[in-house]
């Protein structure tokens, strides 16, 4: 679960004993949330999908478990992937502590210095290898080593190899290792490329994300609606006439809303096919939804964030949001709904009065402002807010209050 911390002891997850002793000599008392999650699961044999923020403990998270099946000094079985040589000096520093009670052999194989000394490691036999992917490669053009006794390959930090341009020769390098392996897959943030690599790459991988996936794709469009608050429904149900969708998962903030939405939705002359999705609905009724909405019975979704969170509904084409959210993080999982792996996604936030503030913590969360933008046609009964310099707080308040625009006979409810 998202941001939970973790209740599990290091002494549980099945870790060898020479590994353990390690363990207690770096003083870790407990597990990171992603190393409870993902160790267990390297010790089965998993592939692994792992996200969480920098400072985690990634590190550890493969490294652990990846020592603890190696036992003893043989061939070369390790392979990590780091984009830069400070990243993977810093992992070859980690590794060395926790496999300082096995008799395993180590070398950081990177651009910049001179390749002797790291050839003569490569002779002298070596279980594990932590590389930047230009170095990796010039070796193995040059037949000093090879890929075929890989049990484990690990790719850190992906999201960064990927805007580093490493992914052609790091392709290049999971092509030459065994079939049989195991392959790890770690890093901050998941864009949608990873994802698609990581199809390729991985066999039936779990995927374990921790908390905050802070990116917003590149290939969804999301922009905030401002739209006077008495407005919104209509707003809303004018954006999904004007959309061509194929399903639309639709956010409230309360279940009250949600039945209100839902009901609003279906009583339309024409016909959303709409269901809720809250805690208060029974899980029968749930699943028949979901099934629903994946056969086309349902083709609008109207969910609270927390009955969204455990939903496994990951390609609908449009998702809006009735309401800002007041959690920044919610805003990227729910907008994460669309545009997964390279598809085209839409997101559309209504953006009330009231919750400019929690729209400006949105942008400081995604680290972008996001466009303010205005439905065609549609009969605004304020303007001010649609104005391109958007303005926040009081003056917005004062200026809604000022600049009340009188719409040609549209009647107010
Ligand atoms: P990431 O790769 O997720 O950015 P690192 O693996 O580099 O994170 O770990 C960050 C820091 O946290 C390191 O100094 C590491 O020693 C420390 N660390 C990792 N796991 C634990 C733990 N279970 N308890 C305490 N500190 C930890
Ligand atoms: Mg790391």
């Amino acid at each position: 679960m998202d941001n939970e911390t973790s209740q599990t002891t290091f002494d549980e997850l099945g870790l060898s004993e020479p590994v353990m002793k390690a363990v207690r000599d770096l003083g870790f008392e407990k597990p990171t949330p992603i190393q409870a999650q993902a160790i267990p699961l390297v010790l089965e044999g998993r592939d692994i999908i792992g996200a969480s923020q920098t400072g985690t403990g990634k590190t550890a998270a493969f490294g652990l478990p990846a020592f603890s099946k190696m036992a003893k000094h043989g061939k070369c079985r390790c392979l990590v992937l780091e984009p830069t040589r400070e990243l993977a000096a810093q992992v070859l520093e980690q590794f060395e502590i926790y496999g300082k009670h096995m008799d395993l052999s180590m070398v950081l194989l990177h651009g910049g210095v001179g390749y002797q000394p790291q050839l003569d490691k490569l002779n002298a036999g070596v279980d594990v290898i932590i590389a930047t992917p230009g170095r990796l490669l010039d070796h193995f053009t040059r037949k000093s080593l090879h890929f075929r006794d890989i049990d484990f390959l690990i790719l850190d930090e992906v999201d960064r190899m990927l805007d580093m341009g490493f992914l052609p020769d790091v392709r290049r390098i999971v092509t030459a290792c065994k079939k049989q392996r195991q392959t790890l897959f770690f890093s901050a943030t998941m864009p949608p490329a990873i994802e698609t690599f990581a199809k390729w790459a991985l066999k039936d991988p779990a995927e374990i994300s921790i908390g905050r996936r802070t990116g917003v794709a590149e290939t969804i469009t999301h922009g905030f609606y401002p739209v006077a608050y008495e407005q919104r429904d209509e707003l809303l149900l004018a954006l999904l006439r004007s959309t061509d969708y194929e399903s639309v998962m639709i956010f409230t903030r309360t279940k009250a809303e949600a039945d209100k939405i839902t009901a609003l939705l279906k009583k339309q002359k024409d016909g959303f096919k709409a269901t809720p999705m809250h805690s208060d609905i029974a899980q029968k009724d749930r699943t028949k939804a979901l099934k629903g909405f994946r056969d086309g019975t349902f083709n609008v979704i109207v969910a609270t964030d927390v009955a969204a969170r455990g939903l496994d509904i990951s390609n609908v084409t449009h998702v809006i949001n009735y309401r800002v959210p007041e959690n920044p993080e919610d805003y990227v999982h729910r907008i994460g709904r669309t545009g997964r792996a390279e598809q085209e996604g839409d997101a559309f936030t209504l953006l009330a009065g009231d919750e400019v503030e929690f729209a400006k913590a949105v942008e400081g969360y995604v680290g972008q402002k996001i466009d303010r933008k205005k439905l065609e046609g549609f009969n605004y009964i304020y303007t001010a807010m649609l104005d391109d310099e958007a303005p926040t707080g009081d003056a917005l308040r004062q200026r809604l209050g000022m600049r009340r625009k009188r719409t040609g006979g549209r009647r107010r409810r």
